[in-house]
């Protein structure tokens, strides 16, 4: 009876990957989006917020977090990788989209489909 109670107990505060939805077992990688910072006019607190920051928490897996960009329709950029803190770019031409990047390289974006 012990062991099955614990296992209760265990599965009430699993943490489940934002990628593939499968519990974390251990440390989650959690990654948070920066807000956007306007650029172009200040916040508006009457606006709903465009990104949701989280964090959002995945398996220590890339592919967890790509498969999260995917199904979000965000795009990757491909010179930067995936860390705990990344930063939503506006896609030219496509203002329901977002591509996200580490913000840590010194050249242009390259955006491809997560
Ligand atoms: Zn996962
Ligand atoms: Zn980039």
């Amino acid at each position: 009876m012990g062991v099955s109670i614990r296992t209760i107990v265990k599965d009430n505060v699993a943490i489940r990957c934002d990628g593939c939805r499968d519990i974390i077992e251990g440390t989650p990688w959690r990654v948070n989006v920066l807000d956007i910072v306007a650029t172009e006019r200040p916040a508006d607190w009457s606006e709903q917020p465009a990104i949701n920051p989280g964090p959002f928490q995945f398996h220590s897996d890339e592919s967890c977090v790509r498969a999260w960009m995917a199904r979000r329709g965000d795009l990757f950029c491909r010179r930067g990788r995936v860390r705990e803190i990344m930063r939503p770019i506006p896609i030219p031409g496509d203002a329901r989209r977002w591509g996200l990047c580490d913000g840590l390289h010194r050249d242009a974006h390259e955006f491809v489909p997560a």
